[in-house]
Parts: structure tokens; C-alpha cells; sequence
């Protein structure tokens, strides 16, 4: 089983995040966390566990009682042996004292949001953090034994290829097996958004997104979806299942589980959730949702969907799916090897291929 465990305190607000988040407020942190506890007892069924993801909102911006306090929670899940343990921290809260305090309770992947290296788009995306601060986070993480480590990163924020180019440079210098990298969204209501700040130009999106696709699988990263490249075997485990649409549980403010065919959402009104009042919606996902939902999140992989597995979880041919055939004789599809994927050349545009599905 896959267990998401959401925390939805942040330092300060970031100007592009449209993510379910608060402002960090001493006084709601452990009355939060004894009520996530609360609602993992209650819904956990003690299955075994391949992977824990921490995410946020900044969960390292809990100080060391409260994240112990958090780590403790943990403990509840009987995880694999092979287990990969995640937490989401920016690159500000991560003291020596609280990688230790992550290393002892088993985290063994850190997902840093860093977002890029130069100064004054640090400043415009409100991220409080120098390139030389990610470095010697880095330095801590891996003396400490934490090696598997990710960063986010942000492009098309301006539109200098030079600065991708720059940024990507810096990335390779810090020697990590992961990165996910995302195209600038100005969304409603976002600081961004509120400043109506402009798209760079599409062509030049285009431009980045290739380059960086290339730059990566040259120094030896698996480009394995839109967004994440990885060294070999540092895939995120997490993530895939995701993308496979498979079962996993979300604990927390606004999260979502998958369980049973039936995609759980939970309150995004931290007054309703410290009253125990986790689940807002329940929906049942008839055969339809889940053939729809498997090709809208397993076309993402680079590798696409495996069509032996879909058949053996919905009987049927995958080609008898519409508009797969279609697609096929438009080339926007390729089945190859038993796998029905994207070809790179349509990736950029990936998402007209997708919606197809919907
Ligand atoms: S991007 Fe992350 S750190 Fe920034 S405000 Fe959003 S949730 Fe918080």
C-alpha cells in the first residue's frame, strides 16, 4: 500500500502556489497532528506499506517536537523493508538537527522545493533560500546518509534560455538522482495570478522544455515522465503508483485516497478536520472512470501503459478503446514492446493526447 500524509503549514506563501496550504500557526500543530493520528487508526487496515510520502504545504517547517511528534505518528504504518520514506521540505527549515531527527525515524528521500538557482527569481517567486544554502543542505543530507534526494524546479518564469541553461548547470554540480521540472502556471488567484503576470512565449516554453530534456538524458537522466527525470533506480515509487492509478491512502486536510474503486476526498476546512470531520466527498468510479483515469495518468510515463496489465484489470483489448485506434494512425500513439505510450515528439503536447481520454 501507498500512504500520502498531507501538512498543510507553510513559512511564508509562495507567489505561483495554489495548493491547499496555511500559514504556520503554532497553535494548530498538534491538535492537526493528534487528529491526523486519529484518523489513521481509524481508517488504516494494517496493510503492508511500500512507500510513506510527507507532503505540503512545508512539513519540515514544523520544528523538531512537532515533526518528532509527526515521525512518531509514522510509526503506526508496518512498512516493507524496502520501504521509500519522502518528505517535501524547502530548502530554509532543514537544519542538521531535524535531517538526523528524519534519518532516525527512516526518511531516505527528500524532495527539496529549491525552484531555481538565480537570485532575483528566488526573490519573484518568493522563496527564501540562496543557491549556496542548497548546497550545503545537500552536504547535510548526504553526510547524514540521505542521498536519495529530488528537487523541484521551475522554468519559463522568464523567458532567458540562458537562465534554464544556468540552472541546469548548477543542478548537475549537486550530484542528486531526481528532478522534476515544471513550466511556470499563473493560476487565479495566486500572487501571480492577483499581479496578472504574463506567459512567457509558448515557442520559447517549447524551447526550454526540449533543452532541458536534453541536457538531462545526456548526463544519464531517465526522462520517465512529463515532468521527472531520474538516475537508474531512483524512479519514485510513489509517484509511479500514481500514475498506474493505483490504491493508495491520503491522510490529512484535502487529500484524496484511492481505495476499492472509490476516490475518497477530504475536507479542506481545518475547523471540520480538528472536529474529526475528515471526508467530504466518497465517489464510487465506475469501469469507465477507471479506463479513463488509467490512460489520463498512465500516458504521463515516458514508458505509457503496460497493455498486458490492462488487460488482465479490465479484460479487454486496450486498442478496442476509443480513440486509441485513431491515435495509433495518427502516430500521437506508439504500442511498442506491450507498452502503449506518448512518443517523445508529442510529449510538449502531450495533454491534447490526453484530454482525448477524459
Ligand atoms: S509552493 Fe509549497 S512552500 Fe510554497 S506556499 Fe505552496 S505549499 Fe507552501
Amino acid at each position: 500500500m501507498y500512504i500520502y500524509i498531507h501538512i498543510p503549514f507553510c513559512s511564508h506563501i509562495c507567489s505561483y502556489c495554489d495548493f491547499p496550504k496555511l500559514l504556520y500557526d503554532k497553535k494548530y500543530i498538534n491538535s492537526y497532528l493528534e487528529c491526523l493520528k486519529q484518523e489513521i487508526k481509524k481508517r488504516y487496515k494494517e496493510e503492508q506499506v511500500a512507500s510513506i510520502y510527507i507532503g505540503g504545504g512545508t512539513p519540515t517547517s514544523l520544528d523538531r517536537n512537532e515533526l518528532k511528534h509527526l515521525l512518531d505518528i509514522t510509526t503506526i504504518f508496518h512498512k516493507k523493508k524496502k520501504i521509500e520514506f519522502t518528505i517535501e521540505s524547502n530548502v530554509e527549515s532543514l537544519t542538521k538537527e531535524k535531517i538526523q531527527l528524519l534519518h532516525t525515524y527512516g526518511v531516505n528521500r527528500v524532495s527539496l522545493g529549491v525552484q531555481s538557482f538565480h537570485e532575483n527569481t528566488l526573490k519573484e517567486l518568493n522563496r527564501h533560500h540562496t543557491k549556496e544554502e542548497v548546497f550545503q543542505v545537500i552536504k547535510n543530507l548526504k553526510q547524514t546518509g540521505i542521498s536519495n534526494i529530488s528537487i523541484d524546479y521551475i522554468y519559463g518564469v522568464h523567458p532567458n534560455l540562458k537562465e534554464v541553461k544556468e540552472d541546469l548547470e548548477t543542478y548537475l554540480q549537486l550530484e542528486i538522482p531526481h528532478i522534476s521540472c515544471y513550466s511556470l502556471i499563473i493560476e487565479e488567484g495566486t500572487i501571480f495570478g492577483i499581479k496578472k503576470r504574463k506567459y512567457i512565449d509558448e515557442a520559447i516554453d517549447d524551447k526550454m522544455y526540449h533543452t532541458i530534456e536534453k541536457i538531462l538524458k545526456k548526463n544519464h537522466y531517465i526522462h520517465y515522465e512529463i515532468s521527472n527525470y531520474a538516475k537508474e533506480g531512483y524512479q519514485s515509487i510513489h509517484n509511479i503508483n500514481y500514475w498506474k492509478n493505483g490504491e493508495y491512502y491520503g491522510f490529512g486536510l484535502g487529500t484524496v485516497s484511492f481505495i476499492n474503486n472509490t476516490r475518497i476526498t477530504n475536507t479542506k476546512s481545518l475547523t471540520k478536520y480538528l472536529e474529526n470531520q475528515y471526508h467530504l466527498t466518497k465517489e464510487y468510479e465506475n469501469r469507465n472512470i477507471q479506463i479513463s483515469n488509467t490512460f489520463m495518468l498512465g500516458l504521463r510515463l515516458v514508458k505509457g501503459i503496460n497493455i498486458i496489465e490492462f488487460k488482465k484489470r479490465y479484460q479487454q483489448d486496450i486498442k478496442e478503446i476509443t480513440p486509441v485506434k485513431e491515435l495509433l494512425k495518427q502516430k500521437k500513439l506508439v504500442l511498442k514492446n506491450n507498452q502503449l505510450f506518448i512518443p517523445s515528439k508529442y510529449l510538449y503536447l502531450s495533454n491534447e493526447i490526453i484530454i482525448k481520454f477524459i
